[in-house]
């Protein structure tokens, strides 16, 4: 199996050519989606995977089945690596995937790694929320652990570390957040000063809530150079004079992964373990956690449909008052809404991962370094990740709370793991920077690239807005199903470029501190994107010959659905951020304003989720 993936990797790894230059394609930019469009051909779905790319899909799933679950279902219970003996059978099972390669899916081929493509990757996490807490201890390795070494590291330092981590001699992990230094990572107290002899870095501090601190071999640390503005990174190993490894933290989740604080006591850094350049280090940290962004969104998808599947399969077999508990309208409520938001949000990550890899691939191509073709590849599209992040960690905790309620008291039980999934769902809602705060920050970027950066024509995207109204109020527009959807579409777009316009104009510089309304706008954002990419994935589907049509009816109505649904929040978010800023006169002309782009979708939400649940329900899971 090891060599097949292998094999696969050779043929999904980006070009390395750089003889031939492809540009990428308009819509390949980030934010792009709210001023632009995409059309159904340019977006990537689940479908377009290789079989190959499937093929280690499936291998991580197993491997997951293999060595996470069904242990845990023999056993009673998860691990729980406060518990040395769990802690060993962690790093084992985590050895066992670096036999398998599965430690090496973002290490370049040169280094020991398969040097899967983005999307790859991408697929990776989605199936690898099989593995309970086991998906962040290998998620991490694969991501933040060895991803700053992979785009930033010198040839030695790859040739150093890098083929250890494929192989999972050495276990990698991330240290950025200090215990003063959370959100506001550049604020971070842990100093560097250069040796008298100039051939170490002696690094003073402490760094908290470190992913597979407990068991790794080697850290990347970001820590200030003497009286710098801005952070550096470290490579920085165990063994190193000066470090030492607090107490597992006891958490409430994701037990079975391990997390302690670190610490630095004059701890000697050999100079040429500088990772980047001098002050590099916080963009650096940016740019790693973009990427994990977009994974830890996919895997939170992973982990809802696993929910689903579970509800399904316990559903159909439980009976009360003489029938499947399926058979409710109310359960069929709740399968049927997870369903259709597991539809949406995965277009949405897979179309994330595509781009990144299209912008790479050009980017080398215009003979752009691979480390720095990365680097620029995953910074391009910030915007989006923050909105798969948010979305997709949002949905892990609405579908396991509702999978608990549909098993009833046995979902309170602790055999069925449901309770694990629930504890464990949390913690998506709060790394990779907390959900609050890359809300916050799609809507910074994008406003950068409008207004400071001017890579994003906001201002050209708003004047097209009285046209669109215009095109509303006429009687004789056409109304077919897909015209209805893309005018919400473009409805939400025009409400976050109205409303994000106005709030400018009356608040100017301080809309930056109402952070109450830029949320709001991030809403809107958040539901263009990725209602946007679920009506492109249907429309692909549907000009695809080879689809299969049954599923197709089902597709359409969830985007339906997600669209109906998505209004309703939209028209919430600004009516309210509109009421924050607006009175009298002002006010009124913005919500009428808001009621012409938002007008109402007439479908039947109920018969909705009703044939999406039924569709789930009679094929025992998600499949869709
Ligand atoms: C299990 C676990 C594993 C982790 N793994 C790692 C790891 O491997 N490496 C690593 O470096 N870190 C890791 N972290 C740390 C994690 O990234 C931080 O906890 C997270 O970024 C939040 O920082 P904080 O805990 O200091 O919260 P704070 O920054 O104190 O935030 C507290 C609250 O205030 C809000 N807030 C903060 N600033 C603002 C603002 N400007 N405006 C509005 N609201 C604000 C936040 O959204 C949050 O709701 C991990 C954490 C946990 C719990």
């Amino acid at each position: 199996m090891a060599e097949e993936i292998l094999e696969t990797s050779l043929k999904h790894s980006a070009p390395t050519s750089t003889k031939e230059y492809i540009p990428s394609p308009p819509h390949v930019r980030g934010g792009y989606f709210l001023i632009g469009t995409t059309s159904p051909e340019e977006l990537f779905i689940s479908e377009d995977f290789e079989e190959d790319q499937q093929m280690v899909g499936d291998t991580v799933k197993e491997f997951c089945i293999k060595e996470i679950q069904d242990p845990f279902f023999q056993r009673g219970r998860e691990l729980v690596v406060t518990n040395e003996a769990d802690k060993a059978e962690m790093v084992a099972i985590l050895k066992r995937a670096g036999d398998l390669g599965l430690c090496g899916v973002s290490i370049p081929e040169a280094y020991g790694g398969m040097g899967l493509d983005f999307k790859t990757n991408t697929l990776i996490s989605y199936n690898l929320s099989h593995g309970f807490s086991f998906a962040t201890t290998l998620g991490a390795q694969t991501s933040i652990g060895c991803l700053p070494l992979v785009y930033y590291g010198t040839e030695a330092q790859k040739q150093q570390y890098l083929p250890k981590i494929a192989s999972a001699e050495f276990i990698a992990a991330y240290a950025l957040t200090e215990p003063n230094a959370g959100s506001d990572a550049n604020s971070g107290k842990a100093k560097a000063t250069l040796s008298k002899d100039g051939k170490h870095y002696i690094l003073n501090g402490q760094k908290i809530w470190i992913t597979n601190g407990g068991v790794a071999d080697v850290y990347t640390v970001f820590a200030k150079i003497e009286d710098d503005e801005k952070l550096s990174a470290f490579i920085v190993e165990r063994t190193y004079e000066g470090f030492s490894i607090g107490a597992e933290e006891k958490k409430f989740g994701i037990k079975g992964s391990s997390t302690v604080p670190i610490f630095f006591d004059n701890c000697k850094i050999p100079v040429e373990n500088l990772l980047g350049e001098r002050q590099g280090g916080f963009k650096m940290a940016l740019t790693i956690l973009n990427g994990g962004r977009i994974k830890a969104g996919t895997g939170a998808i992973g982990g809802a449909m696993n929910a689903l599947d579970r509800a399904v399969k316990y559903g159909k077999e439980r009976k009360q008052f003489n029938v499947p508990i399926t058979s409710f309208g109310a359960i069929q409520y709740k399968i049927g809404d997870i369903a259709m938001r597991i539809f949406a949000n995965q277009a949405a990550c897979f179309r994330t991962a595509d781009m990144i890899d299209q912008k790479r691939v050009s980017l080398k191509s215009n003979g752009v370094s691979d480390g720095e073709s990365k680097i620029k590849a995953i910074s391009e599209f910030a915007i989006e990740a923050s909105i798969v992040k948010v979305k997709g960690s949002e949905l892990v905790c609405y579908a396991i709370d509702e999978a608990i309620q549909i098993h009833g008291g046995m979902g309170y039980a602790v055999e069925t793991g449901l309770g694990m999934g629930y504890r464990d769902a949390r913690i998506t809602k709060i790394y990779e920077g907390t959900n609050d705060i890359n809300s916050m920050l799609a809507v910074g970027e994008l406003s950068k690239r409008g207004l400071v950066t001017k890579e994003l024509d906001l201002v050209g995207a708003g004047k097209k807005i009285p046209r669109f109204i215009a095109q509303q109020m006429n009687p004789f527009r056409s109304k077919s199903n897909e015209q209805e959807q893309e005018r919400i579409v473009q409805g939400i777009k025009n409400t976050f470029l109205y409303v994000s316009g106005m709030a400018g104009k009356k608040l100017k510089k301080k809309l930056v501190e109402e952070q109450e309304i830029i949320l709001n706008l991030s809403t809107i954002l958040q539901e263009a994107y990725v209602g946007e990419s679920a009506l492109l994935k249907v429309q692909k589907l549907t000009k695809d010959a080879q689809s299969d049509k049954r599923k197709l009816v089902i597709q359409e109505q969830m985007v339906q659905l997600y669209l109906y649904e998505a209004l309703a929040k939209v028209r919430k978010a600004a009516m309210e951020a509109v009421a924050s800023f607006a009175t009298g006169r002002a006010r009124k002309r913005h919500v009428k304003m808001i009621q012409r782009m938002l007008k109402p979708y007439e479908v039947n939400p109920k018969e909705l989720r009703r044939n999406i649940a039924q569709a789930v329900i009679d094929r025992g899971g998600y499949e869709f």
